[in-house]
Parts: structure tokens; C-alpha cells; sequence
């Protein structure tokens, strides 16, 4: 297991949470502008009555963070691990793949090329930290940006705090490689200050338990703290695509090869709604170089993990790794859904793919290529052509297949087309980490967090306009903080928090670019809210009329 934990006695530091006075007198309203019923109804909940008890019951360090020095010793202090406690650890023993370590962007480089700018303000200390990790910028995002009131919403699928929300898991990660695993909160007022006072440089969003997840070592060795329910998620990532993308690799990305993951939406999106019958689907932006799928329909949720590896088998098509040889061997006749997304991918894989990338321009590239096809004549004659024309464009050698083909006669025109549908699925079909589908207990990084190494914000994708996403255009905490300050410069700069004004004058993240993003979010989560409405509407006549109903 990748993942490290800490011993018993580390994991067990509780500490009460001492808000700063600044906190406390924080009053947000941020969902203010254009109150719904679901705004109305949620009123309550954002009172606070006490500082919240933090008990960082468990904590554990990311796989790919650097160890971390311990800096303080005040009680309320993040407990910190080093990373070298890794094998003394067996925290995770109840549970297998627990680990979030699939999506490792946050690993990447801070100091790649596409980091952002964000302007730090003057009062930060010491030399300044990428933007999506410096902590007056992510104070400032957190209070006045990130949308609490749609997010609380949109995991306890309603107005008043349930077991949705209560028994979720939440993993905190904070700058210096610190994380604290199974956190939970009785209600949003509590995650919100807990993240006020961490600013974590990323959450993650985990399952909901049958019990409060702080409390799971009371229920050790008992199926009395188990997992029951999570969103279906999927997870695509650009470094999977490492062997056909020629313009960027690693952790960069461009408009170019993003189009990869476009095409990856378009075929997953359409197959989830058509061949699976969900409907409330989320894609977002995973902040550097990829998406997630956050498919959030009550059936979905409530999948079992068998159920949950049948779905990921049926989306396995591109198999192996790139020194597999041939990855794609699907059956004829092609599966309905494959039939499909070779319809939607055909012309991904004209423009996107042989023009954008010219996968095969290079010698030995090609000579992957002429593996993927039948006959050997047909090969030997392709690479006789090819050698003979150095520098051919892929799309050119594409065509060679057909032409030179037909020319030798005997090729099997059936063999042939098959291995041609192949090699397009191959270079465009969706690339999953299949474990984030398989499995309820895996972390994802949740939507509208910020990434650190590039500054972005984790903001949704509309399928309406996938063509119309550039990752580079999304906004930054950097450039949504500078938006804040320009908005408020008449009246002396950045507004502070808790200046108790935004009633009057909606909230802050109405007048940044961040808006229709969270626009779209709110639109997402009020769709998803009135579906559980009904469910519990008709759940609730059923058993009045004494026969109940099997979900
Ligand atoms: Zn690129």
C-alpha cells in the first residue's frame, strides 16, 4: 500500500481548535446573491455556536510529499509526519486501496512552465509560495470564493445536515506535506472553519461510512464501519496519453492534447447517460492536466465495489502499458457502445490526432504503427514507402494504408479495417485510472479546490461547450484575488474578512471570473436536489401506504 500512516499515538493528538478572533467574527454569506428555497432552507445550518473540536485523529502523509519537519509544538498544531514513519504504520489495515495516491499531479513540479502568477499580497512573509499554496491567497479563496453553501448541497443531497454529509470523509492536505485523513463534520460551519484554520492546499473527498469516520477505531475488526456509499467517479489524466501525445508531456499540457481529454468526455458522458441511465453528471477540472467524473444519481452512489469493477471493465478498452504492444483487441461485432464512441472518435482522430499530434511522423514511431496491422506484405511494403518518403505526415501515411493495400491485393479487407478501427480506439479511446472507478474508498480531489502547483481552480466542465474549455483560461487564485482587490481598490484595497458588508453587496465570487463556474455548479446541485426531494416524496408515500420500496 503507497500510502503511510501514522503510529497510534500519532494519529490519536486531539486538539481544540483555537479560533482566532479574526475567524470568528468572519460571518459569510456567500450564496446570498439570488436566494432559492434550498438557500432558505440551509439557513440554520451556517450558524455557529462553538469553536469546532478538530481531532486529527488520523493523519498521514501524501506518498509523493516530502517528508515533514515538525515546526510546532502548540497543542492545536497539525500533527506531522515524517515520511520515514511509513513502515512502522497500519493505519489503513481495515481498509484496502484506501490510498488517493492515483492522481499525483499534486506532485508534479511547482515550478513548471505553466505555474501561475498570482500577485501575493505585500504582508507575505518569506519568499512566496506558488499561488496555489500561498496561504493569504487561499485564506482569502476560501472565505470570499469557494462555494460552501452549493458544495454542503451537493454532498448531503439536503437542506438539513444527514449522514451524506456527517459520515463523509474528508482529507485535508496542508503545505509541507501534512494530511489528516478521515476528518467529518457534523455540519458545513464545521468543515468550513476546519479549513479556515488549516487552508489546506487540497481536500479530498472519500465515502460515506455507516458510522462517523472519526470514530472507526471503535468499530475496528466489525463490518459495523464500512463503507456504504460514494459518487461513481472517473479519472483521466494526460500522462496516460504520454505515448501518443507529441506536444507536451508529463505534467504540461496544451490546447492541442487537451483535446484528448474532450474526446474523453464526449465518449464516457454519452455512455453513462445512455447505456447506464445517469443523469447527474459532473466533470471537473482536475487543475493541471486532466478531469474527473463525478457521477452523483442515488444508484450511483450506492454501488458496490463489484459493481463498481464491472463499470470499469466495461471502459476498459485501451489496455496494458505503452510497451504492451497492441492494446486495443475488442470483439466483432463491435459492442453498441464501442460502435458509438469509434463514431464520436473518428474525427477526433483525423484533426486531433494525425494532424494535431503527427503520432507517426518519426521513423520509429511509424514502426509502432505497422505493428497495429495485419499481413505482412502489407507492412513490409508500408515501411518500403515510407523509408523512401522520410518525414511523411502521419495523416499521409494513414492514407498509404488503404492505397498500398489495395495495390498488394490479398490483403483481408475485413482483418484490415478491424485493425484500423483498433488502432484509432487505441490513440483516442478514454484512458482511465480504473482504481478511482473501482473503488468507494478511493479519495478524489474535490471540485473548487485550488491546485497548488498551477494556481488553478478545480472548476466544472459544462459538456454543453467542451470545445469551448481551455484548461489554460481557467481562472487562478492568483488572478480571482486580484479581481477582488481591483473590485474593492476605490474603497483602500482587499476587502477583509468579516467586514460584515456582503449582504449588502452579494457575494464576493459573483464579480469574478469565477462565476459561471459556479453558476453552473449551483444549476448542477439544484437538478440533483430536486431528484432527491422526489425520491424521498415517493419513498415517504410508499410507506404510508405500508408497502415500501426497495432501492
Ligand atoms: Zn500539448
Amino acid at each position: 500500500m503507497p500510502h503511510s500512516s501514522s503510529t497510534p499515538e500519532q494519529q490519536e493528538a486531539p486538539a481544540r481548535t483555537q479560533l482566532t478572533p479574526t475567524m470568528e467574527d468572519t460571518t459569510l454569506n456567500l450564496g446570498n446573491g439570488g436566494l432559492t428555497d434550498e438557500d432558505l432552507l440551509m439557513a440554520d445550518v451556517d450558524e455557529v455556536e462553538s469553536p469546532p473540536v478538530v481531532t486529527p485523529a488520523a493523519v498521514e502523509p501524501p506518498s509523493s510529499a516530502p517528508a515533514a519537519k515538525p515546526e510546532s509544538t502548540e497543542e492545536d498544531a497539525p500533527v506531522e509526519i515524517k515520511q520515514e514513519t511509513k513502515a512502522e504504520i497500519r493505519l489503513e489495515d481495515l481498509f484496502e486501496g484506501m490510498d488517493s495516491g492515483s492522481d499525483d499531479e499534486f506532485s508534479g513540479s511547482k515550478t513548471d512552465r505553466d505555474v501561475a502568477t498570482g500577485q501575493v499580497p505585500p504582508s507575505s512573509p518569506g519568499p512566496v509560495a506558488p499561488a496555489g499554496s500561498n496561504p493569504d491567497l487561499l485564506r482569502v479563496f476560501y472565505q470570499l470564493l469557494f462555494p460552501w453553501r452549493y458544495y454542503f448541497q451537493w454532498l448531503n443531497h439536503s437542506p438539513q445536515p444527514t449522514p451524506d454529509f456527517k459520515f463523509r470523509e474528508f482529507s485535508l492536505w496542508l503545505t509541507g506535506g501534512v494530511v489528516f485523513r478521515f476528518q467529518s463534520y457534523a455540519t458545513l460551519d464545521l468543515l468550513r472553519k476546519d479549513v479556515f484554520k488549516h487552508l489546506p492546499e487540497r481536500i479530498e473527498i472519500g465515502p460515506i461510512y455507516t458510522a462517523n469516520p472519526r470514530d472507526r477505531k471503535t468499530f475496528r475488526n466489525s463490518s459495523a464501519f464500512r463503507p456504504i456509499a460514494k459518487e461513481l467517479c472517473f479519472d483521466i489524466d494526460l500522462t496516460d496519453y504520454d505515448d501518443v501525445r507529441t506536444c507536451c508531456d508529463k505534467a504540461n499540457i496544451c490546447i492541442k492534447c487537451w483535446q484528448f481529454i474532450t474526446m474523453a468526455i464526449k465518449v464516457l458522458d454519452v455512455a453513462l447517460r445512455e447505456d447506464f441511465g445517469y443523469e447527474h453528471i459532473m466533470w471537473v477540472y482536475s487543475g493541471r492536466r486532466g478531469a474527473h467524473a463525478w457521477v452523483c444519481d442515488r444508484q450511483a452512489r450506492n454501488l458496490d465495489d463489484h459493481k463498481r469493477k464491472a463499470l470499469g471493465n466495461y471502459f476498459s478498452v485501451v489496455k496494458g502499458g505503452e510497451k504492451t504492444g497492441k492494446r486495443v483487441n475488442v470483439r466483432r461485432p463491435l459492442h453498441p457502445h464501442l460502435a458509438r464512441s469509434l463514431d464520436i472518435l473518428k474525427e477526433h482522430f483525423l484533426t486531433d490526432v494525425l494532424e494535431a499530434q503527427d503520432p507517426w511522423r518519426e521513423e520509429d514511431r511509424a514502426e509502432k504503427l505497422l505493428q497495429l496491422l495485419p499481413d505482412i506484405k502489407l507492412r513490409q511494403a508500408l515501411k518500403e514507402k515510407w523509408e523512401f518518403n522520410p518525414g511523411r505526415s502521419s495523416t499521409a501515411k494513414w492514407g498509404d494504408i488503404d492505397s498500398v493495400a489495395k495495390s498488394i491485393g490479398s490483403v483481408n479487407t475485413k482483418d484490415l479495417l478491424e485493425a484500423k478501427q483498433d488502432v484509432v480506439l487505441e490513440y483516442t479511446y478514454p484512458r482511465l485510472d480504473i482504481l478511482v472507478t473501482e473503488q468507494k474508498t478511493h479519495l478524489l480531489k474535490s471540485p473548487f479546490v485550488v491546485h497548488p502547483g498551477t494556481g488553478r481552480v478545480c472548476v466544472p466542465i459544462d459538456t454543453n461547450d467542451l470545445e469551448g474549455f481551455d484548461p489554460l483560461d481557467v481562472p487562478t487564485i492568483g488572478g480571482l484575488v486580484n479581481e477582488i482587490d481591483a473590485d474593492t481598490s476605490g474603497g483602500g484595497g482587499m476587502k477583509k474578512e468579516g467586514d460584515g458588508d456582503e449582504d449588502k453587496k452579494g457575494a464576493e465570487w459573483e464579480r469574478t471570473s469565477i462565476k459561471p463556474y459556479i453558476d453552473q455548479f449551483r444549476g448542477f446541485v439544484h437538478g440533483l436536489l430536486r431528484e432527491e426531494r422526489e425520491f424521498v416524496r415517493v419513498k415517504r408515500e410508499r410507506e404510508e401506504e405500508g408497502g415500501g420500496l426497495d432501492f
